[in-house]
């Protein structure tokens, strides 16, 4: 079934690859789990959770060592609750401690980011300001598009996503993906944000400037993807075969079926 509303993912997908798209969304087969997609989910989860604790309970004298403390507890507890399905996706098993370090370090860089913009005189209030609203819902029904931003500062109308990839610069991908934000922002708050920008949590933060034209590239973009989604028939997607169908040790994760199809039709067309 052609989507009602796109997000920031499953356009980039059809970007990527519109027959990678067509497994995704139309056939809907599902996805395989990473220890990348299930780091990510954790970290998201300690962030959002860590923003939630009451600064008052936090000593003034101490308070770098006990906010460390409490993301390293919040990433205790994420890592255990996931801990059956990062069993099942790491292999060798010998790798889940290196990581689980990888994941510390990536949250020790960013309590060392938060840390050094606290002001230990005004703890509370320091501590309010940087706080932003997490996992905000933005959706348009005027262009079908929906999506949660990750931080959202309501004062300075900033809006941010969090990553834990190994890039630290803004790609065209993630280009588009803030340019979607911006213009959720925009149609949910009437007006647009002053900046937009990712958090690389290894490496530290990267905006983008938003301007009426990153809102019409968003437009434009989203409008493209609906009118060449309408379709339910797969040779309206066409594969786009390249570095993302296999790499090193890993694959696109519908790589088997869509190399299957291509011998199913190879098959049928030796027998004529
Ligand atoms: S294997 Fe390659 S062509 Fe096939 S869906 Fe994946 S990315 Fe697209």
């Amino acid at each position: 079934m052609p989507r009602d509303y796109h997000s920031a993912s499953s356009i980039n997908v059809y970007k990527q690859c519109p027959r990678k798209y067509y497994y995704q969304y139309i056939k809907e087969l599902p996805t395989k789990k990473s220890i990348h997609l299930i780091r990510g989910n954790i970290v998201h989860s300690v962030l959002e959770e860590f923003f939630k604790i009451d600064i008052n309970e936090i000593s003034k004298e101490n308070f770098d060592f006990e906010l460390r403390m409490v993301t390293l507890d919040l990433l205790k507890k994420h890592w255990l609750d996931k801990k059956g399905d990062i069993f099942e996706v790491v292999s060798p098993k010998e790798k889940i401690g290196f990581y689980f370090e990888e994941t510390r370090e990536m949250i020790g860089c960013w309590i060392n980011d938060l840390l050094d913009k606290l002001e230990p005189d005004n703890l509370v209030e320091s501590f309010n300001k940087l706080k932003p609203k997490t996992e905000v819902e933005v959706v348009s029904d005027k262009y079908k598009v929906r999506g949660y931003i990750d931080a959202v500062f309501d004062e300075e109308g900033i809006i941010l996503d969090y990553k834990t990839s190994n890039k630290d610069y803004i790609t065209e991908e993630y280009k588009l993906q803030l340019a979607i934000y911006s213009l959720l922002f925009y149609e949910k708050y009437g007006k647009m944000p002053s900046k937009a920008g990712i958090n690389f949590l290894r490496f530290g933060e990267e905006y983008i400037l938003v301007d009426k034209e990153l809102i019409e590239f968003a437009k434009n973009e989203v409008k493209k993807i609906h009118k060449l989604t309408q379709s339910n028939e797969i040779g309206d997607y066409p594969k786009c075969q390249g570095p993302l169908c296999k790499w090193g040790s890993g694959e696109c994760e519908f790589y088997q079926i869509c190399i299957g199809e291509d011998m199913k039709n190879n098959q049928k067309l030796n027998k004529f």
